[in-house]
């Protein structure tokens, strides 16, 4: 098996130009990600806070940290400390609550709003008929600033049954770009894993969020 560096490199190599790589670290161990952040990957992305704090704890600041898990809002203070990013905004909750952790801290929290683009097939993001509703509404809190979209999409099977959900994505991404929303700038949408990363970027993706090809499988 190839090892994380080598994966690393590879992927680096092979993604377009415009297209920002985020390592999914789920289960990793600090030592794992420090491997990958050796090899070049500049964006962490981790679904706990707790196992990010234990990683932030070896990594800290030579890579960036998204947040690409549920958030619960008991959780948000010290996402706040740890992340960058939090790409998963899918509610006015959640979205105060970071923007009163964020105003604590003395920070602007860049968020993606999270889209349920499978609908019946997903748990969480906002459907995307209530999608425009969502960032209207948490568009003025001053210490949060969206920054783009997010969206899961199947994990398994054929990567090409993921596309539907990506073009959706992709349109809402258009369309809340041309709103031009004050305190809103459409700049990123991250979609695409490691089976589908390819169709995800031909759907317009400029944000992958890679776990399994450059980590090896989770056990
Ligand atoms: C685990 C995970 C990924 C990466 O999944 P792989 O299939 O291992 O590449 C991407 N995004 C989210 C939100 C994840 O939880």
């Amino acid at each position: 098996m190839a090892s994380i560096k080598e994966n690393v490199e590879r992927i680096l190599k092979e993604l377009p130009a415009g297209v920002e790589l985020v390592a999914a670290a789920k289960t990793k161990t600090p030592a794992e990600i420090l491997e990958a952040v050796e090899a070049g990957i500049k964006i962490i992305g981790e679904n706990y806070v707790q196992e990010a704090a234990e990683a932030f704890a070896v990594v800290g600041r030579r890579g960036k940290w998204h947040f690409i898990g549920h958030l619960q809002t008991n959780k948000a203070k010290k996402a706040v400390e740890i992340f960058d990013m939090i790409e998963t905004v899918d509610s006015p909750d959640l979205a105060r609550e970071i923007d009163k952790r964020s105003r604590n801290a003395g920070k602007v929290m860049p968020v993606l709003i999270e889209i349920n683009s499978g609908e019946e097939g997903q748990k969480f993001g906002v459907r995307p008929k209530d999608a425009e509703a969502l960032i209207r509404e948490i568009a003025p809190l001053q210490n949060i600033r969206i920054e783009g979209l997010m969206t899961m999409g199947p994990f398994e099977g054929d990567p090409e049954d993921a596309r539907p959900y990506f073009k959706i994505t992709k349109q809402l991404f258009d369309a809340f770009k041309a709103l031009a929303l004050p305190g809103v700038e459409m700049k990123w949408l991250s979609m695409g894993m490691t089976n589908s990363y390819p169709v995800a970027i031909e759907e317009g993706a400029n944000m992958v969020r890679i776990g399994t090809k450059i980590f090896g499988p989770r056990i």
